[in-house]
């Protein structure tokens, strides 16, 4: 599990998360939701170890992660632009990592065409990026991030560079894939639609703290405030 204790996090003298307190179960998919500003990326980014805390720690089973380097985590983050290498075909931005971790060719060529055959992208893999729609260079992160192995799956609003028909069908394959590959996954939206239907546990965010952390029904049929039966559209 990971676990973040009492986390306070200031943009200069600004206080943008105050004493958050947050578990995220193994195996999980955590949808973090909450209107535009009240924290969402920097959590995530202090998970990620992007984002230094000001106080309090954060944990991954016994193991305090808060000052372990954003590489040494195990833990992969899927960017809501991508972050594609634009010069390097499909197969080169997948490699990268595992000729950076010093992967064998023939190894890296094996698990390149597992975690495609898993993506769909099979088919594409000598094409450059602006040769892609946004869902294949969606499917391209997501590989990337998963040669690695991580043991948790950050993503920042992944689908919102997405059209609607298919924003629908990829939170679909989201959730497939969650399932196929039983990592924790932690999903950052300010969509409560998306949320509640991606999410088994939602944490629901307002002006830097947790208003409420529940499963998807919990939350609709016992919000404990205002806000989250506001934001989530339940009967107050
Ligand atoms: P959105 O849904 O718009 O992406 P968010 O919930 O992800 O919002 P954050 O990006 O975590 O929000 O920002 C939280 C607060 O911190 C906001 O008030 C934002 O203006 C501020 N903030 C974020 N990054 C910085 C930064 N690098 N320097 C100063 N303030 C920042
Ligand atoms: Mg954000």
């Amino acid at each position: 599990n990971i676990t973040l204790e009492n986390i306070t996090k200031k943009y200069e003298s600004t206080t943008v998360i105050e004493g958050l307190n947050l578990q995220i179960k193994d195996g999980s998919f955590t949808v973090l939701v909450g209107p535009s500003g009240c924290g969402k990326s920097t959590t995530l980014r202090m998970i990620a170890g992007l984002e230094e805390v000001n106080e309090g720690k954060i944990m991954i089973g016994d193991e305090d992660i808060t000052d372990v380097a954003p590489g040494e985590r195990g833990i992969a983050m899927v960017f809501q632009n991508y972050a594609l290498y634009p010069t390097m075909t499909v197969r080169e931005n997948i490699e990268f990592g595992l000729i950076n971790n010093k992967v064998e060719k023939k190894e890296r060529t094996k698990i390149i065409g597992e975690i495609c055959d898993i993506v769909g992208l099979t088919g594409y893999l000598e094409r450059k990026p602006s040769k892609l729609s946004g869902g294949q260079r969606q499917r391209v992160a997501l590989a990337r991030a998963m040669v690695k192995r991580p043991r948790v799956f950050l993503m920042d609003e992944p689908l919102s560079n997405l059209d609607a028909k298919l924003r629908n069908q990829m939170r679909t394959e989201l959730i497939q894939l969650h399932k196929k590959l039983g990592t924790t996954f932690v999903y950052v939206t300010h969509d409560q639609v998306e949320a509640m239907s991606m999410g088994d546990k939602i944490v629901v965010m307002d002006g830097g703290v947790i208003q409420q952390a529940e499963s998807p029904a919990t939350l609709y049929n016992e919000p404990d405030n205002i806000f989250t039966a506001q934001f989530i559209g339940a009967p107050p």
